[in-house]
This record gives structure tokens, sequence and C-alpha cells, in this order.
């Protein structure tokens, strides 16, 4: 008997990977799981759709199919096929249609969403799926992600082409925040019956809910965090997805994310003016704080506690929080803020106009910096994730990471990832507040302050702590082949 196995054959297919495009943490993800997977002995490939915004020539992608076909509705559509290794090593795959993914912006440009998103989507997934048929890649799973690809699992049980009848699905859910919520005018585009337009599957309040199909068919459902999982099954954190989920909660299961260390790494950052680790991290933090001061134009202070925001400007982040807080603590407390961030028009001329409020003591930047981001986790004394809910998060390991010590609301992977300082012993990574209150995330800021003041030792201490955490994707990525292992029976 021939007891060599076979390869667990995976195609992975997100609508943004970093680092060739990317509106947030689902875009880090779509980078480094499928790494993490390669590594560990998975055979897979990635495909997500050629904007405009992907960098052709410095991620050196080559055409490497012209004139590929998909049927769409009574129609054909016609593209080209892209392809990479740069820069990790790893087989991505561009989908390039002009007419849907040569725009401005990913999911929306200044004039808004795209109207078309339902039917770009769509027509990408078939892609995709076509495009494992084409390179003769018959996979045991296809790994969707969010919204965008909720039409796979729908098309494999479906089960009209006979090269995908043993492959199996699983959806990860990144945000259920994001739904892809539409009217139902793309049905027959997208090939979706009308007997699955119902209540159990692709049909909500009259309207078309791409993810609860793909939720309703895939053979796996995962999310981004244990706590997560949990919350998703409640009215509120379900964001009305919850009897489906409790109906499929044997398949249900959180797995936290980890982070790229090759990209978030203090000791080899190369976007951090020092270098820095566990045993050099006072004089590194130093030197870079100073550099962050400066970019931002805050006071040269090296001994005032410093806090500091990213994230996009959507009320999941917490932003009325954060608003409610920032100035009463830059008023009350020995402190300085610092907020890099985008999105909604009002935050922006709100945050955005602090620095001139209180020169020297808040600097804001709006916009997306990638550089930025990494001084900042590298020269701030505190990171701020007052969210909502927080499906994982990716700020508060980057800044544990950092030795920047998060103060986060407690839900979802902040809940899971951060433990909450005592007093007593000095153990704990940050600082944990549970209500929604500007209130409770500014007393919890004024409970940073004073231990930075009055207990150093304790701040050394949670530093090291923070900094030893491995959030490598070594350990999620055993739990993701775990499932394939079981759903494909391999
Ligand atoms: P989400 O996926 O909800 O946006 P995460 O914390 O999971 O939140 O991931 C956000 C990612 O996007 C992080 O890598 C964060 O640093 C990055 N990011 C968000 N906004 C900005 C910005 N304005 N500039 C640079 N990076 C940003």
């Amino acid at each position: 008997m021939n007891s060599k196995k076979s390869k667990i054959k995976v195609l992975f297919v997100a609508s943004e990977i970093a680092p060739y495009a990317k509106t947030g943490g689902l875009a880090d993800v779509s980078s480094a799981l499928p790494i993490a997977l390669k590594d560990k002995g998975i055979d897979i490939i990635s495909v997500m759709p050629l904007y405009s915004k992907v960098d052709r020539e410095k991620y050196k992608l080559e055409k490497v199919m012209d004139m590929a076909c998909v049927h769409m509705g009574n129609c054909e559509e016609w593209y080209s096929v892209y392809h990479t290794t740069k820069p990790y090593g790893n087989h991505v795959y561009f989908i390039e249609f002009n007419k849907y993914f040569d725009r401005p912006g990913i999911y929306h440009d200044s004039g808004g969403e795209y109207a078309d998103n339902p039917y770009r989507y769509s027509f990408f997934c078939r892609a995709a799926m076509q495009l494992a048929k084409d390179l003769k890649f018959q996979p045991d799973v296809i790994h969707t992600n969010d919204w965008q690809t909720a039409f796979i699992p729908y098309y494999l049980k479906c089960g009209e082409d006979a090269f995908f009848w043993g492959t199996r699905s699983v959806i990860t859910i990144h945000n259920i925040g994001y739904q892809g919520n539409f009217d139902a005018s793309v049905l027959d585009y997208a090939k979706i019956y009308l007997n699955d337009f119902n209540a159990g599957a692709f049909e909500s309040f009259g309207r078309l809910n791409i993810l609860k199909g793909g939720l309703a068919f895939a053979d796996k459902i995962t999310t981004v965090s244990p706590t997560y999982a949990n919350e998703i099954m409640g009215p509120i954190g379900s964001s009305g997805l919850h009897d489906l989920l409790i109906s499929r909660s044997a398949d249900l299961c959180g797995i936290l994310n980890g982070i790229d260390t090759n990209v978030w790494n203090p000791e080899i950052d190369t976007l951090i003016p020092k270098q820095y680790n566990i045993k050099t991290y006072k004089a590194g933090k130093k030197a870079n704080k100073k550099a962050l001061q400066k970019m931002f134009d805050l006071n040269d202070a090296p001994n005032i506690p410093l806090f500091a925001f990213i994230g996009r400007f959507v009320a999941q982040k917490g932003l009325g929080l954060l608003a409610g807080a920032v100035e009463r603590a830059i008023n009350t407390m020995v402190c300085q803020v610092v907020i890099l961030g985008s999105g909604d028009e009002d935050a922006q001329w709100y945050f955005g106009g602090l620095p001139a409020k209180y020169p020297g003591r808040i600097g804001a930047y709006i916009g997306y910096d990638e550089e930025r981001s990494h001084l900042i986790e590298a020269g701030s004394d505190f990171f701020l994730m007052p969210s909502l809910y927080e499906p994982c998060g990716l700020n508060q390991l980057y800044s544990q990471i950092y030795g920047t010590l998060p103060v986060v609301r407690a839900t979802g992977g902040l809940d899971d990832t951060i433990e909450q300082y005592n007093e007593d012993t000095g153990t704990g990574t940050g600082f944990k507040f549970y209500d929604i209150d500007p209130f409770a995330l500014y007393n919890t800021m004024g409970w940073a302050v004073s231990t930075y003041f009055d207990r150093p030792k304790h701040m050394e201490s949670m530093i090291k702590q923070a900094m030893k955490k491995d959030y490598s994707w070594s350990t999620s990525a055993e739990l993701y082949i775990g499932i394939y292992k079981e759903i494909s029976g391999k």
C-alpha cells in the first residue's frame, strides 16, 4: 500500500491581498496565511482581482492567460490572468477585467460604493474557479473570505461542474458588519437560482445578502477570534445573522489571526529609524519616539506618555469614544496623542483639526500611510483601540510586539489577546475597559498615565511580557490545516 499522502491543494480567494491592494486586515491575513500554509506543506495558490492600483512593475506581474472566459447570466465575460511570486515566493494570480477592476478604488471611490459590486465579485468568483480549472489545479478546498467571495460555496454546492465535485469550501468571516447587501437584480448574472433566494440562504428582508448565502452553503465557517465566534451568534454581534450561525454552530470556529513577522518585527523593521528588541527596547523606543514627535510636530518630550490611534474612520473603531475622551485627556493629563486614519468625512475634519487646537500635544495625519503606521507602533507608549466590536484586530498585536501597551475595549479579539494589567503583581500586557462610554476610555487612559508615572517597574514588566508574545501564524495555520483535513478527508 502506498502510504505517502498527496499534499492538500487549496485555492485561496480574496478581494484584497497585501502588499498588492489593501483596505484593512483582510489584506494582511490574505497575504500572511497562505505563506504560513505553504511553509507547512499545503499546495496553495491565491487569487485576487487585478485592480488598477496594483503595481504590476514593482511586483513583476506576468500575463499567463489571455482570452479566458466565464459565463455569467446570458453573457460571456472574457478576461486575462496575471501571475507573480513576488515579493514573498508564493503563487498569486490576478484576474484582469478592466470593465470591473480598472477603477481608482477597490470597493468605492469618492463617488461612493460601486453600484455594480455584486456583479464585479460574482464575476470574480466564477473567474477564480475557472482559473483553477484552466491551471488543472483541482483544489481539495477553496478558502473564501468575506462577502466578496461568498458566492463560491454556493457554486460548489450547485455541483454544475464535475471538476469540483471533490472540492469543499471554507468561508472566513473577517467582519460580519459587511455582508454584501444589494437589491436582487444580480441574481441572473450571478447564476443564483430563484429557489435559493430564500430566508435560509441568500435573501434577507427582500434583498440579496451575499455573505448569508456563503454561510448557508460553506462546509466550514471560521472567524478570526474565539470570542468573536461567540459574539456573532448573538443578535447584536451578528448584525442579524445569528439564527443562521446558531444553526451552523457545529461548523463554526474562531481562529485567531497571526501577524506577518517579516513585516511587523521591531528588530528588522526598515520603516523605523531605530530597530530594537526586548533587550534594547528602551533605547530603541526612545529614538523612535523622538522621530515620531518630530514627524507629527509634537513637543520633543521623551518622558511624556504618548497615546496613538491608527485605523479606518468608521463607527466600529469607537471614534465616538475617542472623540469624547481625547480632548478631555489632553486637558487634564500630561500626555500627547497621535492619530492616523481616514474614512468618515466628519471624523476627518474633527481629528484633522485637533493639532491646530492643541499644537505640540496632538498630532494627526489624515490618510493611509504604511510608514507612519510603523513609526507610530514603535514610538508610542500606549495604543488606543476603543472599538465597539473587533473581530480580531491587528494593531493591538503589532503594538504588543513593539512594546506599546494597548488600551482596549474588551471585545472580540481585543479581549482574547490582551491580558489585563494587574496592579498588585505588575502582570498583564495592556489596559482593558468594558463600557461603551467615553468616560470608560478616559478613565482607562488615566490608569495608563498613572502607571507610566507612578509604577515604572510595572511598565517595564508589562512591555517585556507584551514583546515576548508569539503572534506568528504558525499555530493558527495548523488549526486551518486541521479544518482542511477534516473536510477533505485527506
Ligand atoms: P480592520 O481590518 O477592521 O481595518 P485591523 O486592525 O484588523 O482592522 O487591521 C487594520 C490594518 O490596516 C492594520 O494593519 C492597520 O495598521 C492598517 N491601517 C488602518 N488604517 C491605516 C492608515 N490610515 N494608515 C496605515 N495603516 C492603516
